[in-house]
């Protein structure tokens, strides 16, 4: 899977995307998250993309 995203733990799907967002109240900082385009299911925003994909990988396992 690109980007080491395991497939969606929910509906089975391989159309997992890391999404990048700027916090413009934030100084500018970016966040990260991990969603499914098929079910909508995401992972919560975090700082790092490394940390993202960690929490999707994560929730697939449990
Ligand atoms: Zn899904």
């Amino acid at each position: 899977m690109e980007n080491g995203l395991k497939s969606c733990p929910f509906c089975g799907c391989d159309d997992i995307h890391l999404i990048d967002r700027i916090d413009c109240e934030n100084g500018l900082q970016n966040y990260y998250h991990v969603k499914c385009k098929e079910c909508g299911v995401m992972t919560n925003e975090y700082k790092s993309k490394y940390d993202a994909i960690m929490a999707w990988n994560k929730r697939v396992s449990e």
